[in-house]
């Protein structure tokens, strides 16, 4: 048990708490309620934390309270939408979490092409109320991850080169500052926050409103291939996807294969080629005609609804594990026989399930300034991440070595994308944030939140 979850600091907490359960019922949860468990658990497992109380708001005026008798009794503050952020930014240990899932309206204005999503809205129940009206908003690959934490920290997914990161479709968020203001940031209000938040992650407020340009997407070109881990394959599909019209988005993962219903038993736990791929226009057959020619294992690409793209149920919360990322080359520059090699090399001798997963820039990402959003990595060509999974929290030291080996191995140390850090050291906000975009978050946060109480992130310090 942490030390400040011991029943006497927990009872000094529920005293201390008591404005905000009287204006919160039941939706305050403490250790002791039956829902407790439950609501503290984060997609990510790890060393337990433990919060003092979990409060499942439903306004800005009650984030307002909620922010307030924190600040009053010194506890520190923790906001969660999906929880999927690997480092489990929405857990901290001993302080209270604002729990927004129960804010997860969508309003969806076709006229003027906005979408509005409040605070806790998960990425799938966005992107499938949108879907049925020929409609998408860009987010990443998975319907469970919160529209908020993605959008914060950049948003990098199936329609990104087409239609730009999600930041780049971000118009204006409603917030709740620290002291319990509800501000607008957007191009006109508040523009040092608006560019702050398309980036610089939980650091500044609580989003309670996110408006996003809607694009019309219907029908797009996408899903599984998977190939033999061969060197020339690797290279292939890479310089496909660098070279590629924009139209061409997604990943390639180097991988130990999932015991995943499509694929084959024999390939199970064996390292392989998988690639997810989504183009929204026409001549997709001819874009993917060089992946087609490398012989595929398993082709599941298909026209299908943009949205059939993030349904299939998605991956299994809970894992233990480290994931690092970091950028390779510039423009449509690929990776060589080399880093292939290494790449695939590096997956095979993983002591557990891992994975690098390489992700195409370019395209419309590239066509926005360093400066113009607190996202600045606009000119690689791939983003990479490298993860392992543990069995257990006994075996986390065994996979951190690997990822941290495989990372240096595919020579991505010193750039970052903050959504997929699984440590928010100082370093991380570094690699997350070059020089003058680090700078220019810290005059931010020291206008929006002097007393750094959104701390429990990639913390940008006053
Ligand atoms: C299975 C899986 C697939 C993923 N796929 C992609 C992908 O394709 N592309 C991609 O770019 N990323 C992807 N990610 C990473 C994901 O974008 C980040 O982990 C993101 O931070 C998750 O947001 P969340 O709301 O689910 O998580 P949370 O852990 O709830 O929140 C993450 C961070 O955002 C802050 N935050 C959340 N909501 C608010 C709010 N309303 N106001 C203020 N701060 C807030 C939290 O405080 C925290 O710091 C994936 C992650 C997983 C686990």
């Amino acid at each position: 048990m942490s030390a400040q979850s011991t029943p006497s600091t927990q009872s000094t907490h529920d005293a201390a708490l008591a404005p905000l359960a009287a204006e919160l019922g039941d939706r305050l949860l403490t250790p002791a309620a039956a829902a407790f468990a439950d609501t503290a658990t984060v997609f990510v497992g790890g060393p337990p934390r433990t919060p003092a109380a979990i409060a499942r708001v439903r306004t800005a005026a009650e984030i307002a309270t909620a922010l307030a008798v924190a600040q009053d009794a010194g506890l520190p503050v923790a906001v969660r939408a999906g929880g999927h952020h690997q480092a489990r930014h929405a857990l901290v240990d001993g302080g209270l979490v604002l729990d927004l899932r129960l804010m997860d309206g969508v309003e969806l204005d076709a006229a003027s092409g906005v979408g509005r999503a409040q605070g806790g809205v998960l990425a799938g129940a966005y992107t499938e109320a949108a879907g049925e009206r020929g409609l998408a908003t860009g987010f990443g690959d998975t319907g469970s991850v919160g529209v908020a934490g993605i959008t914060l920290g950049g948003g990098i997914g199936y329609l990104s080169r087409r239609l730009g990161l999600t930041v780049d479709n971000l118009l204006g968020a409603e917030v709740v500052l620290a002291d319990g203001r509800v501000v607008r940031a957007d191009a006109d209000e508040n523009p040092d926050l608006f560019w702050a938040l398309r980036g610089g992650g939980g650091n500044f407020g609580v989003v309670t409103r996110l408006d996003l340009r809607l694009h019309e997407v219907a029908t797009v070109t996408g899903g599984m291939m998977m190939w033999r881990p061969t060197t020339d394959a690797l290279v292939t599909i890479l310089r496909t996807l660098a070279d590629g019209p924009d139209e061409i988005s997604g990943m390639v993962n180097v991988m130990l294969a999932p015991p995943a219903p499509m694929v084959p038993e024999e390939l199970r736990g064996k390292p392989v080629l998988m690639a997810l791929l989504c183009h929204p226009g026409a001549g997709a057959d001819e874009t993917f005609a060089p992946l087609r020619a490398l012989d595929p294992l398993l082709d599941g690409v298909t026209e299908l609804p943009y949205a059939g793209l993030f349904g299939g149920g998605g991956p299994q919360p809970g894992g233990i594990g480290d994931l690092r990322t970091g950028f390779l080359g510039t423009g449509t520059w690929s990776p060589d026989e080399a880093w292939a090699t290494a790449a695939i090399e590096a997956v095979s001798a993983s002591p557990g399930p891992a994975a690098i997963n390489i992700r195409p820039m370019g395209g419309a990402i590239a066509r926005v300034d360093a400066d113009a959003t607190a996202f600045a990595h606009r000119d690689p060509a791939f983003m990479v991440a490298v993860g392992g999974n543990a069995p257990s929290l006994e075996g986390l030291p065994v996979a951190q070595e690997w990822t941290a080996s495989a990372a240096a191995a595919l020579g991505i140390e010193g750039r970052g994308y903050v959504n997929f850090m699984g440590t928010a050291t100082q370093d991380d906000v570094r690699a997350a944030y070059p020089g003058p975009t680090l700078t220019r978050l810290r005059e931010v946060k020291r206008a929006y939140d002097p007393t750094n109480v959104f701390a429990a992130t990639h913390n940008i310090r006053p």
